[in-house]
């Protein structure tokens, strides 16, 4: 009997779930869509631009929507809020979709919120900053600074959001000149999970501001940040790209502590990009590895600390000057450029170090060549090597953001790229897994350091919101105030 009333219960239940499901698709415009201002849009499934909307960079553990609600204002942003809240359905910001953590997978069939007609850029009268839409590009950000001849800390790659990167810390080209892009946030809007809107600055809401620079994805959507600009300190830089043999690993990287870890590191605005790839032309058999060294041509370290480069015997050389607005494209990171194609899987395990143990480093070599010569499919794969220069970072604003790995020196990341088939995916995880995990072993840290933007997605949240107790505490506080609901879960949540 408990047994028959248990299935017509359960039949009843799925019965007026999936009315309520059909119900919900084809009311959203009729009920959502007259509380929107008159530019925002509804695409439902079906529309021709449906399947365009939800192209995401990452290909793997993608969030699904059944609803994408283009914004243009925080009302906008607000009502969509509030109509999923009364229905209990997902909600999730997309601006410019290059996230990765696969957190994101576990948002299915929800309401996207997208941002990208957001992407007002505005600077002030008296050039001191600049309000940024939350739905900016990268590459929109770069276009107004170079237009209006400023500078500023922002992502290296122009085809990312601005906001979702500087929400996570933000590394980039003058780090070294103004800090990382939290630290030149000076206040932003910020629509809450139950739709209300608030400003949040050192003033007002300063919990909420401490724990949105570097930990942001789980408070809010961000309409517009105000954000500093400068005057340009570095518009000319040198450029040197070495290709070395994998055999030259230990030389280089032993060189390049001295830069990174030694006395060296904070006199200079030196950056250091790395990449071991495959490339047969140059090393039929193993991996080759990419070294670039870039400088302002202001900095007198520069030229002596490429020098010694020189004489480990590169495969080849290049190098030159290039103006600061040329670089993303000559590092590869141009909004054309091969790195932002979508439609690829590309899994990262990323680690910050406080110097290259080469031991390690050869290990993480040995299985990186047999992993990209045994499985094909991942020729793409990379490991990226950045070290930005800390020189203009000071120590009293390590607890001044929510970002706690200021005091790390390099940013390794295997990055696994295939084209999807969900036969490798164990496979790809086991190979990043185990590269980080060899450089882990290698380094002296108590802890696994991982950089939130990059996060792949098993990581604790103290590893990638910081061990010292008092950040997660602080954290947690900051949630039970402004989303006690845990509404914002679906970016490397803090609260699983
Ligand atoms: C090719 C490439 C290059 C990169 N280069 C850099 C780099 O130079 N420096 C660096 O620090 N990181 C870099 N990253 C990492 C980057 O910071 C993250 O991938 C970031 O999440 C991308 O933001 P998005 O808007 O493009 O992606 P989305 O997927 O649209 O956003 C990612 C998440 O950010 C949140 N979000 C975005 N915008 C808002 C908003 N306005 N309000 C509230 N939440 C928001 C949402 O939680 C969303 O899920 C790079 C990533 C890629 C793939």
């Amino acid at each position: 009997m408990s047994g028959l009333r248990t299935v017509i219960l359960a039949s009843l239940c799925s019965a007026t779930f999936a009315q309520y499901i059909v119900s919900n698709d084809s009311s959203i415009s009729r009920i959502l869509g007259p509380r929107l201002t008159s530019n925002a849009r509804i695409i439902l499934p079906g529309d021709v631009d449906f399947s365009s909307s939800s192209e995401r960079w990452q290909e793997y553990a993608k969030p699904t929507f059944k609803a994408i609600v283009e914004v243009t204002t925080e009302s906008d942003i607000s009502e969509t809020i509030i109509y999923a809240n009364e229905r209990s359905i997902p909600f999730l910001a997309v601006a410019n979709g290059h996230g990765t953590v696969h957190s994101l997978g576990g948002f299915q069939h929800g309401i996207g919120i997208r941002l990208h007609k957001m992407n007002k850029i505005q600077f002030t009268e008296d050039g001191t900053h600049v309000t940024i839409g939350g739905g900016a590009s990268n590459g929109d950000v770069l276009q107004a600074l170079k237009a209006a001849n400023k500078q500023t800390s922002t992502g290296v790659c122009e085809c990312t959001g601005f906001v979702g990167p500087a929400l996570g810390g933000g590394h980039g080209l003058l780090e070294g000149h103004y800090g990382m892009m939290v630290d030149n946030i000076i206040d932003a809007l910020v629509v809450l999970a139950n739709g209300s809107v608030v400003t949040v600055s050192n003033e007002v809401n300063n919990e909420l501001f401490w724990a949105l620079r570097g930990a942001g994805h789980n408070f809010g959507i961000i309409p517009s940040i105000r954000y500093k600009v400068h005057t340009p300190e570095a518009l000319d830089w040198n450029y040197t790209i070495f290709m070395f043999s994998g055999n030259k690993l230990e030389q280089v990287y032993e060189t390049m502590n001295d830069i990174v870890v030694g006395r060296q590191q904070n006199l200079t605005k030196m950056i250091n990009y790395a990449v071991w790839m495959r490339n047969p032309e140059l090393d039929p058999v193993n991996p080759v590895i990419l070294f670039g060294i870039l400088y302002p041509t202001s900095d007198s370290h520069g030229p002596a600390l490429t020098a010694s480069f020189h004489d480990f015997g590169p495969l080849s050389v290049q190098s030159g000057q290039i103006s600061y607005w040329d670089l993303p494209e000559l590092t590869g990171n141009g909004k054309n450029s091969a790195i932002c194609q979508r439609g690829m899987v590309h899994m990262k395990f990323p680690i910050y170090l406080d110097k290259y143990n080469t031991t390690a480093l050869r290990s993480a070599y040995n299985e990186f060549n047999l992993a990209t010569s045994q499985v094909p499919a991942f020729k793409d794969t990379i490991l990226l090597f950045e070290a930005y220069s800390l020189s203009n970072v000071p120590d009293t604003i390590w607890t001044n953001t929510a970002f706690p790995w200021r005091n790390a020196r390099a940013l390794v990341t295997p990055v696994i790229t295939y084209q999807p088939d969900k036969r490798l995916d164990d496979t790809a995880i086991q190979f990043g897994a185990s590269i980080r995990q060899l450089l882990y072993q290698g380094s002296n840290s108590h802890e696994l350091r991982a950089y939130v933007n990059y996060a792949f997605g098993d990581e604790r949240p103290e590893q990638l919101y910081g061990n010292e107790p008092w950040r997660l505490t602080r954290l947690h506080r900051a949630k039970e105030q402004y989303d006690p609901n845990n509404r914002f879960r679906w970016y490397a949540p803090i609260i699983r």
